[in-house]
């Protein structure tokens, strides 16, 4: 059961750092931190993304251009301009290249303050390292594994980020309900996001992209990657941005609207 165990660790750990750092850091700065705490999360992304390493930089401005040309044909992805998933995430690949290796031109406004540590990433971002953490993951299977099922995991535990980044940029752009109307197919795709810590909630992500709170409209709306940033905020850690206003009047109308007036009062 070890192996099991250290699945669902590991899958957690990965999307923290994905939703923390990557996210609502590198991309969004919803809070700031010291250059030594950033490169504390420089490592840990590498330590939990491993064989599937992003760089900071690569994520934080193509996922700046998603949300200014979401749903459109400069999107990095969407699933309106592709025929599948894999072929969508096939299409990012693509884009996060050409972007983290400055193959295209990009608009100053998507790199303006974006986060970036040549040193490690001669490191980190290296075949060498990537197969490397392929074979410590195999490693760790052919020592725990008690059961033949339990090597049905390795697949989906070799390319853990990929499948989250699909979850969200997939599936919460098809699936799910909607509080806010918005020119793009953004929804949240689960009433309560036990999977993804937060980044489920992707209608509320677009509405308020600086908001460091992803849930928190409906009262099932639980961000835990959120709690643990207030935390973070409270040790030290990291420093909070003032909260940003959140406008009930762009909401759809439904029977739980005066709940979540009294929940939005609060965030
Ligand atoms: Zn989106
Ligand atoms: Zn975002």
């Amino acid at each position: 059961m070890a192996i099991v165990i250290i699945f669902i660790v590991h899958w957690y750990l990965t999307i923290f750092i994905h939703s923390f750092f990557l996210h609502r850091y590198a991309s969004h700065k919803q809070f700031t931190m010291s250059r030594g705490w950033e490169k504390f999360f420089y490592i840990m992304t590498w330590m939990t993304l491993g064989s599937n390493y992003l760089s900071a930089y690569g994520y934080g401005v193509m996922h700046r251009m998603h949300h200014a040309f979401a749903d459109t044909k400069d999107d990095p992805h969407s699933p309106k301009f592709s025929k599948n998933v894999f072929e969508m995430m096939w299409q990012t690949r693509t884009r996060y290249n050409n972007i983290n290796y400055q193959k295209i031109d990009i608009d100053e406004k998507f790199t303006s303050g974006a986060v970036q540590w040549h040193a490690f990433e001669k490191i980190a971002d290296t075949w060498y390292s990537r197969l490397f953490y392929a074979f410590a993951i195999i490693a760790l299977y052919a020592f725990l594994a008690t059961a033949w099922w339990q090597w049905l995991l390795l697949p989906i535990h070799l390319v853990m980020a990929p499948i989250q980044g699909a979850i969200v940029n997939w599936f919460s752009h098809i699936f799910g309900y909607r509080n806010f109307e918005l020119k793009n197919t953004s929804t949240n795709s689960l009433p309560f996001d036990f999977l993804l810590l937060g980044e489920n909630y992707h209608n509320n992500h677009h509405k308020y992209g600086s908001r460091a709170n992803f849930g928190g409209i409906r009262w099932h709306e639980i961000d835990i990657t959120y709690q643990i940033i207030k935390v973070f905020n409270f040790l030290g850690i990291v420093k909070l941005k003032k909260p940003v206003t959140v406008n009930l009047k762009t909401t759809v109308p439904g029977p739980s609207l005066e709940v979540e007036e009294k929940v939005a009062k609060r965030v």
